[in-house]
């Protein structure tokens, strides 16, 4: 039987360039959906970042976009190494995308010319698409986050695009949070559509890319069951226009590429497991943890992620201070990096008791690796969070995780006494954090529990096959429909 055509456009894909986890998942599902009888393809924009630079890229299409008077010369590059499961296509626009960081620049705001960047891209690949000689004919697109949520709206109403028209559209809300918002100074981008039209798609006064994903999506999901609930409270949009169209809706939790992040091959560890996982904690521990003292029989607390307020990273602080001041024998692993008044509080955390406390402000996907096969906890403070990876890579590591009851967490991480795997609390406060903090420590003194819980928890099957086939379902539903 032929296989089915799958275009996933995204500003993330890993290893090419990864800001958080629609990476991980841009670059995992695709492989995994090759098994259900579809034959993925991937287009990014090209960043200025070493990957690029490391690996043969051949120009395949050239043509200039018309951006408000501007006209902007483009290139889409076809990798041609065999190196992902997967087509993996570029779009190189000079002048708004040959920086070396995806989203943010260098004083950590995101760029002023957001608007130019996401709406080229998304008119870029459009004007692709178009192009038949170039390419096979895809049967679904897939739309990730907002950057790309004006997709589904301009191919079925922009006349540019109406040979895409019939081609059903499918977007994944990674995180409801950020939307990329313009105001209607911002529409001479745009290719001419019917004006009758922007009602739906402007909330608050302005362009609104979700609102237009939503609305004009043929299919819309979220990345876990319970952020799909969460989120018809957060996003008005949802709500309503669930109510009209509840089968236009799903959640489908994330999974993890179980071949990358395979503690007994990972090539980032420094210590893979081999047979005892006692051993495999312990090397770990210590290939971290050299300037520590008191390794042996202590437990590690780990957090790693973006310090921001959705991953309570302000919580995280005065909790371990707490935490420290109760409990002598504990040691914490901080990774990340982020809000900059959150990096100099881990600093100075470190500084004041720096035979406790190690940390590494900045983004390390090797460190990332070796943390998760170190820790006997790792820690989730999370306001909310659309689906969370680091709780799946944590217990396929041997970490078992302390987070907060909200989203994908609550569909993943269920406290030990309610017959579950970990521990979860309910409130993003530092009493409750530090409560649960101190629940991890009393549960890693009875070892006998502790260990079966790890056993238990490393077992767990997190990988896409479940939820590949939930998404390569919803495809077919939507061929079938055309
Ligand atoms: P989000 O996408 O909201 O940041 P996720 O839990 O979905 O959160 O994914 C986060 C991903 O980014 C995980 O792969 C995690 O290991 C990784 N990560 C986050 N911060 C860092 C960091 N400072 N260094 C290395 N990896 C990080």
């Amino acid at each position: 039987m032929p296989k089915n055509n799958v275009l996933h456009i995204s500003t993330e894909c890993y290893p090419m360039a990864k800001a958080g986890g629609m990476a991980d998942v841009v670059g995992s599902l695709p492989k995994y959906l090759s098994s259900f009888n579809w034959d993925p393809t991937v287009i990014t924009p090209r960043y200025m970042l070493p990957w690029f630079e490391e690996h043969d890229l051949e120009v395949v299409f050239r043509a200039t976009l018309e951006l408000d008077k501007q006209s902007l010369e483009y290139n889409v590059l076809r990798l041609e190494d065999d190196v992902l499961p997967f087509e993996y296509f570029c779009v190189d626009i000079p002048g708004l995308f040959d920086r070396q960081s995806i989203y943010l620049n260098e004083d950590g705001h995101g760029f002023e010319d957001e608007a130019e960047r996401n709406i080229s891209f998304q008119l870029a690949v459009l004007q692709w698409l178009l192009d038949s000689k170039s390419k096979k004919k895809f049967n679904v697109i897939h739309c990730h986050d907002h950057q790309t949520g004006f997709i589904p709206f301009l191919i079925k109403n922009a006349p540019e695009y109406e040979d895409l028209s019939g081609i059903p559209s499918f977007y994944t809300i990674h995180n409801g949070a950020y939307n990329s918002k313009y105001p209607w100074g911002k529409k001479g981008l745009f290719p001419e559509f019917d004006s009758d039209l922007n009602q739906f798609i402007e909330w608050d006064g302005e362009m609104d890319g979700t609102v237009a994903a939503v609305r004009y999506s043929d299919h819309v999901n979220t990345v876990s069951p319970s952020y799909l609930e969460d989120l018809r409270t957060d996003l008005p949009i949802l709500q309503l226009i669930s109510e009209e169209h509840p089968e236009k809706f799903s959640g489908n939790l994330n999974g993890i590429d179980s071949d990358v992040w395979n503690p007994k091959t990972d090539h980032l560890l420094q210590y893979p497991l081999k047979t005892s996982v006692e051993k495999f904690k312990k090397e770990n521990k210590q290939a971290i943890l050299s300037g520590l003292y008191h390794l042996a029989g202590i437990p590690l607390i780990s957090f790693i992620g973006r310090f921001a307020h959705q991953k309570g990273g302000d919580l995280l602080v005065p909790s371990i201070e707490r935490t420290l001041a109760r409990f002598g024998f504990v040691n914490f692993y901080i990774l990340g990096s982020g809000d900059r008044f959150i990096e100099h509080q881990v600093q100075a955390l470190r500084d004041k008791y720096p035979e406790r406390i190690a940390c590494y402000v900045g983004y390390n996907e090797g460190l990332a690796h070796q943390v998760y096969g170190a820790s006997d906890f790792i820690v989730m403070p999370s306001r909310f969070e659309p689906c969370g990876l680091n709780q799946m890579f944590a217990m396929r590591y041997g970490s078992l995780v302390v987070a907060r009851k909200t989203g994908g967490l609550k569909d993943t991480v269920i406290d030990y006494k309610s017959e579950g795997l970990g521990i979860s609390f309910d409130y993003d406060s530092i009493e409750d954090l530090t409560h649960a903090l101190a629940r991890a420590l009393h549960l890693y003194r009875n070892q006998e529990l502790f260990k079966e819980l790890r056993k238990k928890a490393m077992k767990i099957d997190f990988s896409w096959t479940h939820t590949a086939q939930e998404y390569s379902h919803i495809y077919n539903r939507l061929i079938e429909k055309v």
